[in-house]
């Protein structure tokens, strides 16, 4: 019985932890691996974890660099959080939100709409990011339809943008490689530049990168026409794509023009939010904007259940009202839309967030920034950017012409490898590490964080030559 549950656990035994592996060879299809191949051996399963450590199937502990996929923002084993799902399950597991209500998600969408900017007032609950953003487009496209402008359908996206894996979500994403192998809802979608100030036109600076995006973005309406385009949807910092920040003022330009020319602004704010950048949304508070609907999960519930969300704007929502189908229906729900157990524990983590964790989180924020800043020593290393507790590390070919390495030298994937051998799980993004471990990192944990990615990368120097 002991070894039966050390199995579904992979708890750190390594016996145990082959047999999990091998099982999931036989009857598991992993997401993003070719083909449904999993991780081959036990260091790729995970069978604990403890504040901003977890430990893999042989027992080994590491620092958890990418705290998940940017979600466990509290730390993992909060015994608080475990026992509000506990105590809420005991009392009520699930109730149908089509005709009925419960009070935790009521209370968070007030708590919500207390921190978000503008007049961002309801919240529509989904269960996790791709629904959100799903839920965000669908709700524009029926937004219009209840207008009267049935046309006003298309959608702004970027290059290096990753909204979800559902079918119009995944659509926007515009990452390489994404695409090459899946389809998509094309003709409903517009793509524009990346805004990565790093891969910017040679001798351009950073001021004109800016006035390039935004005169591409106006020229696209100009072309199209505002009457077809709908929203633009945006990460403030794209995160997958590379943790790319764009150039200071760019995303209130953004903002301005979809407002004069009634294109709503969707914030994608599934990484960003609840404490990855020191604050619960970053929409207003780091960038100044005040968008139509943000779409939010991960964090909300530090990665303990799988909830998300969209916060939308009174405004819409009145309009809707006075419009002349006053009865219109937003046929659109989940079965776990507004889930109890989900809301309740987002409730605590955000009380956690509250009374410790985002005034943390903001004050080791430039430590972490700074030492990571210094592996550009590295002569791998073409550059290190981030905001908050988020960060990557781009490495090139060579810095002049900051080409980026072939896929073949794997680059992400060998530094990967050596930092797990000296306990650091990082995110490989084929010549990146992205790095956005639990918020509540210490200064000291930084700076452990920081030694092993370095020796990693001097390691995979090494390999390299
Ligand atoms: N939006 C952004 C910005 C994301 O980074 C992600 C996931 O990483 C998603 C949406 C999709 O979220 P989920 O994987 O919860 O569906």
């Amino acid at each position: 019985m002991a070894a039966v549950r050390q199995a579904r656990t992979g708890g750190g035994d390594a016996e145990a932890g082959q047999d999990a592996v091998e099982t999931a060879r036989r009857h598991l299809v992993q997401p993003w691996p070719m083909a449904g191949s999993v991780g081959a051996e036990a260091r790729a399963l995970i069978g604990e974890g403890d504040g901003i450590y977890i430990t893999d199937g042989n027992g080994k502990r590491l620092i958890d660099g990418p705290a998940g996929m940017w979600c466990i923002n509290v730390g993992h084993r909060r015994e608080e959080l475990a026992k509000v799902m506990y105590d809420q399950a005991m009392q009520l597991s699930y109730n149908t939100p089509w005709y009925t209500m419960n009070a935790p998600s009521a209370e968070l969408a007030r708590r919500i709409a207390d921190h978000a900017p503008g007049d961002l007032s309801h919240v529509f609950y989904t269960t996790g990011g791709s629904s959100a953003v799903e839920t965000a487009l669908r709700f524009m496209q029926f937004y219009n339809n209840v207008r009267g402008r049935p046309e006003k359908k298309l959608i702004l996206s970027r290059g290096g943008a990753y909204h979800g894996s559902t079918y119009l979500a995944a659509s926007l994403n515009g990452r390489p490689r994404d695409r090459d192998w899946m389809d998509g809802a094309d003709d409903l979608v517009v793509k524009l530049s990346s805004p990565d100030p790093f891969r910017r036109p040679k001798g351009m600076d950073v001021a004109a990168f800016a006035d390039m995006l935004v005169a591409e973005f106006r020229d696209r309406i100009a072309e199209i026409g505002a009457e077809r385009i709908g929203a633009f949807v945006g990460e403030p910092v794209q995160a997958s794509g590379g943790v790319i920040l764009p150039p200071d003022g760019y995303l209130k330009r953004i903002r301005a023009i979809c407002r004069d020319n009634d294109i709503l602004f969707i914030s994608d704010e599934v990484v960003t939010a609840f404490g990855r950048l020191g604050h619960v949304f970053a929409s207003g508070e780091v960038f100044g904007i005040d968008p139509d609907m943000i779409t939010f999960a991960k964090g909300v519930t530090s990665g303990y259940f799988p909830l998300g969300g969209v916060v939308i704007s009174e405004r819409l929502l009145e309009e809707l009202r006075r419009s002349n189908h006053p009865d219109a229906m937003f046929a659109h729900g989940l079965t776990y839309t507004s889930h109890p157990v989900g809301c309740a524990v987002a409730l605590k983590n955000l009380d956690i967030l509250e009374d410790e964790v985002l005034a943390h989180a903001r004050a080791v924020a430039p430590y972490f920034q700074a030492r990571l800043k210094t592996l550009e020593e590295l002569p791998l290393v073409g550059e290190v950017r981030g905001l908050g507790l988020m960060a990557c590390v781009e490495c090139v070919a060579d810095r002049e012409s900051k080409n980026p390495l072939q896929l073949d030298r794997a680059v992400g994937v060998r530094i990967d490898a050596h930092c797990h051998e000296l306990g650091l799980l990082v995110r490989p993004l084929i010549n990146m590490c992205v790095m956005s471990p639990p918020l509540t990192i210490s200064r000291e944990q930084i700076d452990d964080m920081v030694a092993i990615l370095r020796e990693g990368i001097s390691r995979t120097m090494e390999d390299l030559r």
